[in-house]
């Protein structure tokens, strides 16, 4: 298995491997960069088939967090963690507590979150061994509301700001009377239905499981459609907020949103993907930039910081994205291809 050849590798500063054999863990840190401050990054347990496929995981995770954290005003840089073992079988107190331990031996360099697979009371338990563990505590929410640690109100309130922030650009417009299509009620995909019907857009919405579903025609009178035909709607705009690729070959064309908006990782199945969507007119706001509510929300909680400042730092994602969607225009690229390019200009430079 070769490291600096590996195809995910992108001049990653440091890539570590831990064994502990009494509890069984098994585990790999990659910090991509730190120019720009210590590297955050969620810890994913999973029941990967072998190591390398592990390896290509945390390489293609800990790259997307440094373009996350640069582009979201973050002095934070780019890490992640896999612990390789099914969560649902493998987990144990000595398995987080060795956890700790290994994330300790980087001194700092890396601060673990949670991912798949591992939850808060896992970081609590990897907490006993390291100071270096993040979203275990909050100490507000962006709203003032009563704070229970979960980022996903921040990262909808911020998909909300940045979906405004497109459909202004696009459509000269604000959202009342908009129809916006949203893939997947989940804890931001619901949170996010619930700040466009307070600002009156009417919703088509899809999930595999019907809980959401039935509350979300319920409370916001929105029409429900197969999974397979969201994509597809008649609607202003797309908030893909389910699972990543759902921008690929197969869905590209019957796209009839003008913008696409929304909470998922890894929304275009390729990068080619993003010059395509330019292509046929649709605006893209990049997915790392637009879901960022959640990491910047993090941040703060380590930070001597307040709701306040939390909720002016995630209203910045919409001003943000403008100055993509601007420079996109200006430069005739792709709003991802831009993205990328100011997202390495701050990360590489260490600005
Ligand atoms: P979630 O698991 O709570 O919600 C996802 C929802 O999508 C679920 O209700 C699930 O049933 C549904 N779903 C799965 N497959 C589907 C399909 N094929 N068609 C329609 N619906 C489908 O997850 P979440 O926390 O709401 O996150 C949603 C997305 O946003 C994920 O891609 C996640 O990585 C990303 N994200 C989340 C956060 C956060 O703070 N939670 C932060 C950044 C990015």
């Amino acid at each position: 298995m070769s490291l600096f050849e590996h195809k995910a590798y992108n001049q990653h500063e440091h890539v570590a491997f831990f064994q502990h054999k009494k509890s069984g863990l098994k585990a790999i840190i990659a910090i991509h960069n730190t120019n720009l401050g210590p590297a955050l990054g969620g810890c994913r347990m999973w029941p990967y088939m072998n190591s390398a496929e592990a390896l290509t995981d945390v390489l293609r995770l800990s790259k997307g967090m440094s373009y996350k954290a640069a582009m979201a005003n973050l002095k934070l840089g780019g890490g992640k963690s896999v612990i390789i073992g099914d969560p649902r079988q493998d987990k144990s107190n000595d398995i987080m507590l060795a956890m700790g331990d290994f994330i300790q031996s980087l001194s700092g360099k890396y601060i673990c979150a949670e991912d798949s697979g591992i939850s808060v009371d896992n970081i609590k338990v990897m907490g006993q061994r390291t100071q270096y563990v993040s979203g275990i505590e909050a100490k507000f929410r962006y709203d003032g509301g009563p704070a229970d640690g979960n980022p996903a109100p921040s990262t909808a309130y911020g998909v909300f700001m940045g979906l405004k922030a497109a459909v202004r650009h696009k459509l000269q417009s604000d959202i009342h009377g908009l129809t916006v299509a949203i893939q997947g009620l989940g804890h931001v995909g619901y949170r996010l239905a619930e700040h466009l019907h307070n600002e009156g857009a009417k919703l088509i919405v899809t999930d595999i499981f019907p809980d959401n579903l039935d509350k979300a025609v319920t409370q916001f009178g929105a029409t429900v459609v197969k999974p397979d035909q969201i994509h597809a709607v008649q609607a202003d705009v797309f908030a893909p907020c389910a699972l990543g690729a759902s921008i690929n070959d197969d869905s590209i064309d019957d796209i009839k949103a003008r913008v696409i908006a929304g909470a998922a990782n890894n929304q275009l199945a390729e990068e080619h993907h993003g010059d395509r969507l330019k292509d046929k007119g649709i605006l893209y706001a990049p997915d790392y930039v637009i879901n960022a509510g959640g990491v910047i929300d993090i941040y703060h909680q380590r930070m001597d910081s307040s709701a306040a400042k939390l909720r002016d730092h995630i209203e910045g994602i919409g001003e943000t994205l403008s100055g993509i969607f601007k420079r996109a225009d200006d430069e005739n690229k792709a709003t991802s291809t831009i993205a990328n390019i100011i997202a390495e200009e701050r990360f590489l430079s260490g600005y």
